[in-house]
């Protein structure tokens, strides 16, 4: 049986440990939920009043070139590059992730239409399970579109590969499920999409800053991710799009805007696409909240993936062993592979009064939420969770539900 004494002799030999504290983290509070809102770092409130003080306040529109505002986007896109194995200039961070999407997905059947004139590929392969903008994101741009296409929804991952075939125009598949914490073999879906003459499209959202990636190994078309999750990047901060430098010379998206064109200064009556991964831009970003995504960067820099992923792997391990120790009574099911390289940085458990439950655990201190049906979902973000924080929260969990101390009667909040 696991003690807690185990638990914070772990803490005393991780050599993540120190980096918890340069994050803003309240008392009494474990926080499980980096997979869906990252925690603040200290060094975001530095960096805010810098750019409001000195930046906006002080140097005012001389920081478009002076403090690098225009450039931001591709700068920062720079920084994220490393933690998703993209190349320098081929990260934007720009939009929301479902806007990128957008963006992406029409590139990507602008790209196959143009390769091969006379092919009739007109089929989108994405997951029934998928995150539900990236479903609606496909639908909207297929009836915008009308021309044809049709959307192939996979119902569970291993039936992935027999659903691309020679059909395929494109396949947008996220990562690591965010359900479940499913993770895929980016490798092997996008060498047998490119088999069947198909392009790859990646979302990142619960990958990014939560497990190692190398798109270039995986020869990846496209990718996607937001920031806010497992970045740190704040709430709603711009999310990013990678265009891999093989892609760039063919790459245009329906939002052609200002910051896509060539030279946008020089105000041109028509647009010219500027051929490298500017494309992926469309107009003026929301500068603060953009820079802050630099904040949450910072700390990434300070370690390494492989670090993180087995201090990850670490984490949701002893959070499954402890739940299956202590309690084995009550009507839990693991929703997320056991298997490591199935499994993403969280751990999702049903119970038959899921909302409840987590509802319970909120109120003390335990923060995870709740997905339909029935889904807690609990995040594990090796910069700032603790092995003792794995301990105390199923202490927690364990008296919840020995002591039926959840209300079945509660009304569900706007956001689970
Ligand atoms: C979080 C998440 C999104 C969020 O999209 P927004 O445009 O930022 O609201 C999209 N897709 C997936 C897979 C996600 O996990």
């Amino acid at each position: 049986m696991i003690t807690e004494a185990h638990c914070i002799q772990l803490d005393q030999n991780d050599e993540l440990a120190h980096l918890r504290q340069q994050f803003a983290l309240p008392p009494q509070t474990i926080y499980l939920d980096g997979n869906s809102l990252g925690a603040q770092p200290h060094a975001a409130l530095e960096q805010a009043q810098h750019i409001i003080r000195q930046e906006w306040g002080t140097d005012l529109i001389k920081s478009w070139n002076q403090a690098g505002w225009f450039n931001r986007p591709l700068s920062i896109g720079n920084e994220l590059a490393p933690l998703i194995g993209a190349h320098p200039n081929e990260v934007a961070v720009t939009d929301s992730t479902s806007v990128n999407l957008f963006k992406g997905a029409a590139a990507a059947l602008h790209m196959q239409r143009s390769q091969n004139a006379t092919a009739q590929r007109r089929v989108i392969v994405t997951e029934r399970s998928n995150f539900p903008t990236d479903i609606y994101i496909l639908e909207g741009l297929k009836h915008f579109l009308n021309d044809g296409y049709e959307l192939r929804l996979v119902d569970h991952p291993e039936h992935i590969h027999q659903a691309i075939d020679t059909d395929v125009a494109l396949v947008v598949l996220t990562h690591v499920n965010y359900r479940t914490g499913y993770m895929l073999d980016m490798a092997a879906i996008s060498a047998h999409a490119h088999q069947q003459g198909a392009l790859i499209l990646w979302d990142l959202c619960h990958s990014a800053g939560a497990v190692p990636i190398d798109l270039h190994a995986a020869q990846a078309d496209l990718a996607i991710g937001c920031t806010y999750k497992y970045l740190n990047g704040g709430p709603g901060s711009p999310a990013f799009i990678w265009v891999p430098e093989k892609h760039q010379a063919q790459f245009t998206q329906p939002l052609t805007g200002w910051w896509a064109h060539q030279s946008p200064f020089e105000m041109q009556p028509s647009f010219q696409d500027s051929g490298d991964i500017r494309a992926a831009l469309c107009g003026t970003q929301p500068i603060i909240s953009l820079s802050l995504v630099s904040s949450g960067l910072a700390v990434f820099k300070q370690t390494s993936m492989a670090k993180i992923r087995t201090k990850s792997l670490a984490l949701t391990d002893l959070f499954i062993q402890l739940i299956e120790e202590r309690c084995a009574d009550h009507p839990l099911h693991l929703e997320t592979p056991r298997e490591h390289a199935q499994r993403g940085s969280q751990v999702s458990i049903a119970h038959p009064h899921g909302y409840a439950v987590i509802q319970a655990l909120i109120e003390r201190g335990v923060i995870g939420d709740y997905r339909e049906p029935h889904i807690m979902r609990f995040g594990f973000t090796p910069l700032y969770t603790s092995f003792q924080d794995v301990w105390q929260a199923v202490a927690i969990l364990k008296d919840v539900l020995d002591n039926q101390k959840y209300d079945t009667n509660l009304e569900k909040n706007a956001v689970t």
